[in-house]
């Protein structure tokens, strides 16, 4: 495989897969429809890599758009990361999510198979296993009821996929189930970028370091944990990118549906995360204890072993060096990339 599609490759996790991409010899070719994106991250990529990648301002929607890419470019595997992905979102509106992350994964797929593509990555999540009967979980676990939208999109495309790959075995699937990405690239030029106040919270610490927000707002310290706060299981961006790469080396092998966790296998709770970046990066988080999210689950965390066996990878950074390369991220881009 060479010419690998990234759908939503100028996002934060696609951006950082296209430069682990042409660091290991592939050329990728991004779709995007800068939705949740900038253009100038394209520049950004060329700047770290010394490669302008080839871009697609399109749709993944957009058949007609999809075909003309397969036609242009012979593609040898997909790696599809567009979509909207924000949680509290996906409640209040419910028909965009279904509608963008079904009906995009759907048109790739029909145009994949129009010109006998026959790999592709689905950026799957660790929110498929809903509320786990226990920590950490495997690819075998059960999975449960999703608490939104969004859950529920990455729920349906693993069931959709699946059932593709099923009827052709030789179509070759890996669904990957994220767990908790955060960090950037070292440079400090790509990272994680949300639009208004981030929901997420290490880009939400990271505006709290540089004094954009004024404190952290712990949602919660009565979780059955260690110190009663949220446990999930954070992994480096630039860990998760080269897991993609470790992945289409499986895919080469026609192994049909394939699944796996990526993450780190250790989890982190919310206050074990603000100690460890204020010693990081030497600055202080004010928080305050504030009652539970709605829809949280008190920890999640990976299993990470089947894809150490099967991919031969595991996740090389720490929580300290994504601590680091997020504040970085944060100061050298106050106000995102522009
Ligand atoms: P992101 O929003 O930074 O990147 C997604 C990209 O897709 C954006 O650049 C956006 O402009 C583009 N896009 C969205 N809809 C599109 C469409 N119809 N056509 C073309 N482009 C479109 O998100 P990310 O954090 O990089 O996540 C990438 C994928 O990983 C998503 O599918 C997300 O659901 C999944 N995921 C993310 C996390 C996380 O915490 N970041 C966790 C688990 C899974
Ligand atoms: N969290 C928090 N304050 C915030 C954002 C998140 O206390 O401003 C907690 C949240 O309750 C959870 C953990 O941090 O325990 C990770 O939340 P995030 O939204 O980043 O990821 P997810 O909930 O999707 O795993």
């Amino acid at each position: 495989m060479k010419n690998i599609l990234v759908t939503g490759g100028l996002g934060f996790i696609g951006s950082e897969t296209v430069v682990c991409l042409i660091e290991e010899g592939y050329t990728p070719i991004i779709i995007d429809n800068l939705y949740n994106s900038k253009k100038a991250v394209l520049p950004r990529i060329k700047e770290i890599t010394g490669v302008l990648p080839k871009f697609y301002e399109n749709d993944v929607t957009d058949e007609d758009a999809l075909r003309k890419i397969f036609k242009e470019n012979k593609i040898d595997g997909v790696i599809h990361f567009a979509g909207y992905k924000a949680v509290g979102e996906s409640v209040q509106k419910p028909l965009e999510y279904y509608s963008n992350n079904l009906i995009s994964t759907l048109k790739l797929v029909k145009v994949m198979k129009e010109f006998g593509v026959k790999n592709l990555i689905f950026s799957s999540s660790a929110t498929v296993y809903g509320l786990p009967k226990r920590v950490p979980v495997t690819e075998e676990d059960e999975l449960n009821e999703a608490t939104n939208p969004y859950g529920e999109t990455k729920f349906m495309i693993e069931r959709i996929l699946g059932d593709i790959s099923k009827a052709d075995p030789s179509f070759n699937v890996a669904l990957l189930r994220y767990f908790n990405p955060i960090g950037g690239h070292p440079s400090g030029l790509l990272g994680e970028d949300p639009n208004g106040i981030p929901n997420n919270l290490l880009p939400y610490i990271s505006q709290v370091a540089i004094g954009k927000l004024d404190h952290l707002n712990i949602f919660g310290d009565d979780y059955d944990t260690p110190d009663g706060t949220g446990v999930r299981d954070y992994i480096h961006v630039v860990d998760l990118a080269s897991g993609h790469v470790a992945t289409l080396k499986k895919l080469e092998t026609n192994p049909g549906l394939v699944i796996y966790n990526l993450g780190t296998g250790k989890g982190t709770s919310v206050l074990e995360m603000v100690k460890a970046y204020e010693k990081a990066n030497n600055v202080k988080i004010p928080y305050e204890i504030k009652p539970r999210r709605a829809g949280d689950i008190a920890a999640n965390y990976a299993n990470v072993d089947k894809a150490k066996r099967e991919l031969g990878w595991v996740a090389k950074y720490d929580i300290v060096q994504a601590c680091l390369d997020a504040y970085n991220f944060q100061k050298k881009n106050p106000d995102g990339i522009k």
